[in-house]
Formats: structure tokens, sequence, C-alpha cells
């Protein structure tokens, strides 16, 4: 077993990239742990443009690099791993991940959520092969050509508008009348000649053979289905918040499985906090993230004091 830590997390999104910084900042013994890049989501992000303080775009990579850069030179270290199970014993936390098991007096859950799949015939079949869940890792492969956009949330329309600068065939669907997606962004859709929005329509089926020929689309209200040629899928149809790993602990989660903590990112367990877009949230923003982060590093410094007797009354 490694040396104990104070405070490990799992995840290296802008949530927990920005509670490394704070909890190597307020001398916790902080570790890292990540499967993939550091960045989550946020990697996705072609140009980051709400980020204050940040006036010029800057893209989710170079923000995530700064981030762990400065995490970094604060003193958190990373491990390079996967996170297979969580549990608390005597007190202390046991994760074990994929180069052994980590123990420290406290953790943070930032692992964020995956891709929701729309799981129609076809989607399986063409994936990576036409099907996609990021416009700006495989838009560039279809310039110029017709594009299918599922969703109607702020990903649906943020990445549609992205694909708007590489053809000006994007055709986007969404299942209800009108967008969920934030004002600003709905707008950007529907004022731009690039984007033929259908509201009311859901994809059936996926059809081609070594690549995506057409896609079979229903009207919700009439029920005609018809048959309309596209080269590429990119859905943005939400996402699953990642917290299998979590199953052993009994942590609670609302009904669509997010975690819930109380004002200090605190979840049902003591010591265990969650941060970012796994968390039960109104709101998921890469500040959001960031401010979760932050205030979970904090909590997690106050709840180390109190189990040493130390804490300031
Ligand atoms: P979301 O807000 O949950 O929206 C998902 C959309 O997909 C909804 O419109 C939903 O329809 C639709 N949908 C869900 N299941 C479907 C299905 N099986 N078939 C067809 N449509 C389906 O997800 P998101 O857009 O990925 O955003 C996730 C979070 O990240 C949000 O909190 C968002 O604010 C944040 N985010 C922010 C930005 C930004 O600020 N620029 C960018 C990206 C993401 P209904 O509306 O009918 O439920």
């Amino acid at each position: 077993m490694s040396q104990p830590y104070d405070f490990a997390i799992i995840g290296a999104g802008a949530a927990g990239l920005a509670a490394a910084q704070y909890g190597a900042r307020a001398n916790l013994k902080t570790v890292v742990i990540e499967e993939m890049a550091p960045g989550g989501q946020a990697l996705l992000i072609d140009a980051l443009e709400n980020y204050p303080g940040i006036e010029e775009p800057i893209s989710g990579y170079d923000l995530a690099e700064r981030m762990r850069v400065q995490a970094e030179r604060f003193g958190a270290s990373f491990i390079d791993a996967s996170v297979s199970n969580v549990r608390k014993e005597n007190g202390r936390f046991i994760v074990e991940t994929s180069n052994g098991p980590v123990e420290s007096l406290t953790v943070l859950v930032a692992t964020g959520a995956k891709h929701r799949q729309l799981e129609i015939p076809g989607e399986q079949e063409f994936m990576g092969k036409g099907i996609s869940y990021c416009a700006t890792c495989d838009g560039p492969f279809f310039k110029g050509k017709r594009m299918l956009v599922v969703g109607g949330g702020d990903a649906a329309c943020d990445e549609a508008t992205y694909l708007s600068k590489l053809s000006d065939q994007i055709v986007m669907i969404h299942r209800r009348d009108r967008f969920r997606a934030q004002k600003a962004l709905a707008q950007r859709v529907l004022s731009n000649p690039s984007i033929q929005v259908r509201f009311n329509t859901v994809a059936k089926e996926i059809r081609g053979d070594t690549k995506i020929r057409s896609v079979l689309l229903e009207n919700v209200l009439t029920h005609e289905i018809t048959e309309e040629p596209f080269e590429a899928v990119f859905i943005f149809i939400g996402s699953i918040p990642q917290t299998e790993f979590l199953k052993d602990t009994g942590v609670a989660l609302d009904e669509t499985g997010y975690i819930i903590t109380d004002c200090t990112m605190q979840s049902s367990i003591p010591g265990l906090f969650a941060a970012g877009d796994v968390r039960a949230t109104p709101f998921r923003q890469v500040i959001t993230a960031a401010a979760d982060g932050a205030i979970a590093a904090h909590a997690a410094a106050n709840y180390i004091d109190e189990q040493r007797g130390q804490a300031y009354r």
C-alpha cells in the first residue's frame, strides 16, 4: 500500500484539477487519479469563451493543461490509473486502482459523466465510422458533408454551431418543440443559416454499408417517417454520471444517478466529497466544476482537522 494521502481526487477534469490546486496549496497531501489525459469533458471544447478573466477564447485542452501545471506546482501528484472500487475502513478510504490501492483520509469523486447513447439500430455498427459524440474530434473528417446533430441541450447547440463552420449542410433534430439549451446558445443555432433545425423529430435508424448513407427520421406529431442522406451523425443527448465504482459505498444518489452533496460538496458519507458533472447540480459548466472543486478541497481540509481534533472553532 502506498503512503496515505490526505486528499485523493478521482478524475482530472476541471473539478478535480481545481480541487488538486486548492488541496495542495492548503498543505493537504494531494493525489489525482485519472485514467486519461487531464481535462475531462473540457477536452472536447474547441473554444471556451465564458471563463471569467480569460478574454480570448481558449481550448479546453489548453485550459486543462494550465490547471494541471498549476496544481503540480503547488505539490499535487498524479497517478495514471483507473479506479474500480472505493471503501471506507477504520475511518480511512481505500481507493482500488489499476496501479494498486491508494489510502486517503478523504476522497473527492470528480469523475464527470459519459455520453448517453440513442440506442437505435445502426448506432453501434457505425460507431467511429460516422457516429460521433464529439464534434471537435470528428467534425473535420466530414468537412462540407451533410451531417445530422441530435439533441436539444447546450452541448447539441454548441457542437452544431462548431460543425456549421465546417459545413453549411447541418440538420439538427430535437424530440421536443423547443430547445432545452440556454437561450443564447439556442438563438445562435436558430439564426445560423448553415443549420436547419427540425423540432418534434427523432432518429429511428442509421443505415449504410462501409459508412453511413442515411438516417430514418420520424416526426413525432405526424408519425411520418422519412429516409434522408447523411454522412455523419453527432449525438448530444445528455450524459450518465460515472459512479459505478462507488456501488459498495452506498453513497446517496439522486433519481438520475448523480451524487447528492451538501453545500460543502460532502456526500452522504463523511469524508467522501463529489464535485463537477458527477454531482447533482442544476448547472454544469467548467467554472461551476472548478468552484465545486475548490469548495470540496476546503471542506476536506476542515474534515481532516476535525478528525484530528485540530478544528478552529
Ligand atoms: P442535457 O442538458 O441533459 O440535454 C440533453 C438533451 O438531449 C435534451 O434536450 C434531451 O431532451 C435530449 N435527449 C435526451 N435523451 C434523448 C433521447 N433518448 N433521444 C433524443 N433526445 C434525447 O445535456 P447536455 O446538452 O449534454 O448538457 C449537459 C450539461 O452540460 C448541462 O448542464 C449543460 O448546461 C452543460 N453544458 C454546458 C455548455 C455551455 O454552457 N456552453 C455546453 C455543453 C454542456 P429533453 O429536453 O426532451 O429532455
